[in-house]
């Protein structure tokens, strides 16, 4: 069943939201050549704790970690290593909160030096897509309208959509219903209200949309070893329209960039960081 919030509760999602969405800023400052992602695992739980949260993956079906950090072929639910980050590697980072009984889950991945123009082309559809699925989650719409809207614009550019993990409800439990697929034919399942939240995550690969486990139970990566992407908001349906409760602002400002992509999005709430 779709739990429906109250202005309350998305004001309490929001927090925990943020605070991954700062965690992550922290982190796009020490994702270097040479870094560990291990290292990095630790700043973020630190810096989680010292601003009031608990790490909302560690120990969540038993998984080890604050981060899920998943470089290159690997897609998503990489447990951290202790093997330095290279020139040229991209990894996808997602983090959970746990803040005030409320969950905030969303993820980004990273460029580590100079990455090729290939590779920077799949993470800018890739993101670029999770914007196309956002605009899905309306009064009126139904849940499969974003994966629709998902696939059709990363087949277009040749990319394989992962099948097997998807998006989701989020509030006081991490995973809520409803599942949102990356794919599918539109206009399917339950209608859009407001007062929804949703962590809608679009995993894109490069190659087949097949994928693989690792045997330590948890890693998943590509069946043919090409890149993979993560870009992953939480979003909340307020007066029929999508409203971001995170945001990748504080990874533009610590790396620099200039971008107007979240704008259509704070529409109710401004955002004042
Ligand atoms: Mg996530
Ligand atoms: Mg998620």
């Amino acid at each position: 069943m779709i739990k429906i919030k109250t202005n309350k509760e998305i004001d309490l999602i929001r927090e925990s939201a943020l605070l991954v969405s700062k965690t992550l800023g922290m982190l796009a400052k020490e994702i270097k050549p040479g870094v560990t992602p291990l290292y990095l695992d630790r700043l973020a739980e630190e810096f989680i704790r010292d601003h009031g949260g608990i790490p909302g993956f560690k120990g969540l079906y038993d998984f080890p970690n604050t981060l899920c950090m998943s470089p290159n072929d690997q897609v998503v639910h990489g447990i951290p290593t202790d093997k330095p980050l290279k020139n040229g590697d991209i990894i996808s980072v997602d983090c959970g909160v746990l803040m005030n009984g409320y969950y905030g889950d969303h993820a980004y991945t990273f460029e580590v030096g100079e990455v090729d123009e290939k590779t920077k082309k799949l993470l800018r559809i890739t993101k670029e897509s999770l914007y196309k699925g956002i605009d899905q989650f309306r009064a009126g719409k139904r849940v499969s309208d974003i994966g629709h809207a998902i696939q059709t614009y990363t087949e277009a550019h040749g990319y394989g959509v992962v099948r097997e993990l998807v998006g989701h409800g989020l509030g006081k439990k991490m995973h809520e219903d409803p599942q949102v697929p990356n794919y599918g034919r539109p206009g399917r399942g339950k209608k859009f209200k407001d007062g929804m939240v949703l962590a809608i995550e679009p995993m894109i690969n490069m190659g087949t949309h097949r994928i693989n486990q690792l045997a330590d139970g948890w890693t998943i990566l590509t069946a043919d070893r090409k890149p993979s992407a993560h870009y992953e908001h939480d979003v909340a349906l307020i007066n029929g329209k999508p409203e971001l409760l995170s945001t990748f602002q504080y990874i533009y400002d610590t790396l620099g960039i200039q971008t107007d992509e979240e704008k259509p999005y704070h529409q109710v709430y401004p955002l004042n960081i």
